[in-house]
């Protein structure tokens, strides 16, 4: 019995606890921030008292808060209230949607964010040429949603000073015409040419685009988010946290360069609470399929002298790794193609040995692309496999386009990997794709490509259960921040975070769960998300 009486009490429930030792209940009392008691509706009842708030889920299911371990949060924020290119499916459409924003905004505000997908018309990427007539008087640098690729218009590119004589960089590709000019499109290290003229948000702007997140975020039941980004963002993080304005817990990674500067300030203010965590290193091997900058062993399938490129040496990851380890902090590392998995594996491997044992849980995010003979490396190891199952049924469309069938086996080998013994976190990359864990669950145990041309699943091997899929997103990802001691399963004494559901995802078809609908998100006993 709990020694106050619960503020919130969630009975008649379908409530999947993800935890082994009771998996299945019907009922969460909650006092304060935490579970006060996980039983049956009568159990929990008797605790109940008048300042109780009881919610009679009439059978919905109830979940652990799902915890998306990948997301660059502002980002995505801002993107909300930006050019939305992601649906378009024509070149007519990009360009009128470009045309119809420019004129909601200021003459010489910058058009941003977009998150424009060639692959919705057929391939081809855009230029300049397509939207300097409808944007005279605003720059613009919209991204691909990967974010490994954006657009330029000449307004960008001029106020950039980019042009026929800027020289190429490594690990970047300034894409040109006949005639060795730009055509507006940049690619990973040649897009901070222009994005390092776009003017910076003030903090007003940062602040309401943090808060348009969490609030999007809580509408798809999540609780918690790993942000892969800067130290700007935990600057704005730390703000909304003095001024106690967080709704979503954040673990905050900042870039793996700079890791002496995080050892110095998890030494000065340690790693956090529950609200905001520190104490993470995002780095980068390569960039991405859909722009053709995923480092691969052999070349691609549709650019047979092409095998993608490293945005970092191994030397620097070796160097970074290492000193970051040494230091005791945490390293979360991008590794898309099968030579840039195995890289980063081969340092992994490398900088235990060196350093010796320790709870260190490293990660490499994506892991989309895995040589066969790597799959069974990550368990020994202990890596993590970071993933994010809606990029397999969005890139599913095209990737054996890009390298093939026989190389497609390895691609998001979410079954491999847990038949394996790795453990999986799961997220969404947000803003590359939507924050909504209900389509990366759908994604996961279906592997139907957007375009529904896979009815059975795209490498239907590949396909993991709808209860793998929960683990995830709740106790992989509670995992692979260190806090499976305070989230992840509905247990007693954890972090009062869950989700309400309007129908039992393990008892329905899987092709209907993304017609699921979230009801209610409580992170911390708190009511954050109800729908209208
Ligand atoms: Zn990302």
């Amino acid at each position: 019995m709990p020694a106050s009486p619960p503020s919130l009490a969630v009975v008649n429930a379908r409530v999947w606890t993800g935890d082994p030792a009771r998996p299945w209940a019907d009922a969460v009392a909650i006092t304060g921030d935490r579970i006060a008691m996980v039983g049956s509706s009568a159990e929990v009842r008797k605790t109940t008292t008048s300042a109780t708030t009881v919610i009679d889920a009439r059978g919905m299911m109830v979940v652990p808060g799902f915890i998306d371990a990948h997301v660059h949060f502002l980002i995505g924020g801002f993107g909300l209230s930006s050019v939305q290119l992601r649906d378009a499916n024509t070149r007519a459409e990009f360009v009128k949607r470009i045309a119809e924003y420019s004129k909601t905004i200021p003459r010489g505000a910058w058009i941003t964010n977009g998150d424009w997908d060639h692959e919705q018309w057929g391939g081809e990427l855009p230029t300049r040429d397509w939207i300097d007539s409808v944007t005279p008087n605003n720059p613009v640098w919209v991204n691909r949603l990967d974010g490994h690729t954006a657009l330029a218009n000449s307004a960008a590119l001029r106020a950039a000073a980019v042009d026929a004589s800027t020289q190429e960089v490594a690990g970047g590709t300034i894409v040109r015409d006949a005639m060795g000019a730009p055509t507006g499109i940049l690619k990973d290290n040649a897009m901070p040419l222009v994005g390092k003229v776009v003017p910076d948000a003030t903090p007003e702007q940062e602040d309401r685009a943090l808060d348009a997140a969490m609030k999007f975020v809580a509408s798809k039941g999540v609780t918690s988010v790993h942000n892969m980004g800067t130290w700007n963002d935990l600057a704005v993080f730390d703000r909304a946290h003095d001024a106690g304005r967080l709704a979503t817990r954040i673990y905050a990674a900042v870039p793996i360069g700079t890791w002496e500067r995080l050892a110095d300030t998890v030494a000065a203010r340690g790693r956090g609470d529950r609200w905001l965590r520190i104490g993470a290193l995002k780095g980068f091997v390569d960039g991405s399929l859909g722009s053709h900058t995923a480092a691969m062993l052999e070349p691609f399938t549709d650019a047979p002298n092409d095998t993608g490129l490293f945005v970092n040496t191994p030397d620097d990851l070796y160097r970074w790794t290492s000193g970051a380890d040494k230091a005791g902090l945490h390293l979360i590392v991008h590794a898309i193609g099968d030579r840039a998995i195995r890289t980063q594996l081969d340092i992994y491997e490398r900088v235990e040995r060196e350093n010796g044992p320790r709870d260190r849980r490293f990660r490499i995010e994506h892991a989309q692309h895995i040589a066969p003979s790597d799959i069974g490396r990550f368990a020994p190891l202990g890596v993590i496999a970071s993933m994010q199952p809606y990029h397999a049924i969005d890139d599913g469309r095209w990737a054996e386009k890009v390298i093939g069938h026989e190389r497609g086996k390895g691609t998001y080998a979410l079954r491999s990997l847990l038949d394996a013994g790795a453990t999986l976190a799961f997220g969404s990359d947000w803003f590359v794709a939507p924050p909504t864990p209900l389509e990366g669950i759908y994604a996961a145990v279906t592997r139907r490509t957007l375009d529904d041309a896979n009815p059975r699943g795209w490498y239907p091997e590949q396909k993991i259960g709808i209860e793998d899929a929960l683990r995830g997103y709740t106790t992989g990802s509670a995992f692979a921040s260190f806090e499976e001691n305070d989230k992840g399963t509905l247990t007693r004494g954890k972090l009062a975070d869950l989700v309400m559901i309007d129908r039992d995802l393990t008892a329905i078809a899987p092709e209907t769960i993304r017609e699921a609908r979230i009801m209610m998100t409580v992170v911390g006993g708190q009511i954050v998300y109800r729908p209208e």
